[in-house]
């Protein structure tokens, strides 16, 4: 039986970031010096095939530190970034720390305390219980900071010195939403400091633009991600939003709902930036059992972003 034609539009880019990528490297590189267990604190990074495949050459995932017994074998802290207590706790109790928060994390975090030295109130504008979000508000004192999820909270802020503000965002938000934020936050507070746009990532940018391009050209759409990935539900949002008529979030190929997407003739495959390569070809091979596909990439942007392991990791290594 002959099969029915098939567009494939892949976005590129798609999938691994840096801070991605120098998170997995730096729970790999730990356990190859110092051997199983390696702790690491919340998932490395959203994505449960990850983990598990980490989780089973010996790294140990630990909600919180305290569920890390006194041992000699180093944690490592995600990529999402923790608050300044987490290292504390780890000193005080001589645990070996290794910190794997995406450099472009921890620049946020430096611009909320520069802004804090400075005497400004922060206004962060995130989405509330995000583990980035939490690190953020975590280098600051209580009360220091107030988060912000929509430009009704914007509107509906009272700040004791309307004056004396600064914004700083999380990474991985929408494009749009957030300048929309911004907008009302600098109408509402023309003195307020901040970047010159916001402090989404290069990657999370660049892939709601790959996405824009392709969701209006296709009949249907497949974000490769974990619902918990907060980059992975803006593509599908972004895709939504450029009409796509059918879009959905899968972790891997046998999440696919073939009564919806059996029949369609077009079909935009992208990656969120903790998704894996090896489950995008998944997808596309799972496909292929069913169609006569043809594949073609969307370049929006090139991406050479490279950040080395994280220092104390490095130092072990020369050791
Ligand atoms: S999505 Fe952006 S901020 Fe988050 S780890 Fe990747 S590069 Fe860093």
């Amino acid at each position: 039986m002959t099969k029915p034609p098939l567009d494939i539009l892949l976005c590129a880019p798609r999938g691994f970031c840096a801070g991605v990528v120098r998170a997995i490297d730096a729970v790999e590189k730990a356990l190859a010096i110092h051997g199983a267990p390696v702790y690491v604190r919340h998932e490395i990074v959203h994505n449960k095939y990850v983990v598990e495949s980490l989780r089973r050459k010996g790294a140990v995932f630990v909600r919180e530190l305290d569920e890390v017994p006194d041992t000699r074998a180093p944690v490592i802290f995600s990529a999402h970034g923790v608050p300044k207590s987490v290292p504390e706790a780890a000193a005080a109790r001589n645990i070996l720390a290794i910190d794997a928060t995406c450099p472009l994390v921890t620049k946020v975090h430096r611009e909320a305390q520069l802004h804090h030295r400075r005497g400004r109130h922060v206004v962060l504008v995130g989405h509330a219980g995000h583990p980035e979000v939490v690190g953020t508000m975590g280098q600051l004192p209580d009360g220091a900071a107030t988060l912000v999820e929509t430009v009704a909270d914007v509107e509906s802020l009272a700040p004791a010195e309307p004056e004396n503000l600064a914004f700083v965002t999380q990474t991985t938000l929408s494009v749009d939403d957030t300048r929309d934020m911004v907008d009302a936050l600098r109408i509402r507070f023309p003195s307020i400091a901040g970047p010159h746009k916001e402090d989404i990532c290069y990657a999370t940018t660049n892939r709601q633009g790959a996405v824009k391009r392709v969701a209006p050209a296709v009949d249907a759409m497949i974000v490769v991600g974990s619902p918990n990935s907060s980059n992975s539900q803006r593509l599908r949002e972004v895709a939504e939003r450029e009409g796509c008529p059918l879009v959905r979030l899968l972790l891997r190929a046998e999440d696919i709902d073939w009564s919806l997407f059996g029949t369609i003739g077009s079909l935009g495959i992208t990656a969120g930036a903790s998704a894996p390569e090896i489950l995008v070809e998944e997808i596309i091979d799972a496909f292929a059992e069913r169609f006569t596909i043809r594949v073609e990439s969307v370049t929006t942007a090139d991406e050479s972003v490279f950040f080395p392991l994280p220092r104390e990791l490095r130092e072990q290594a020369a050791e």
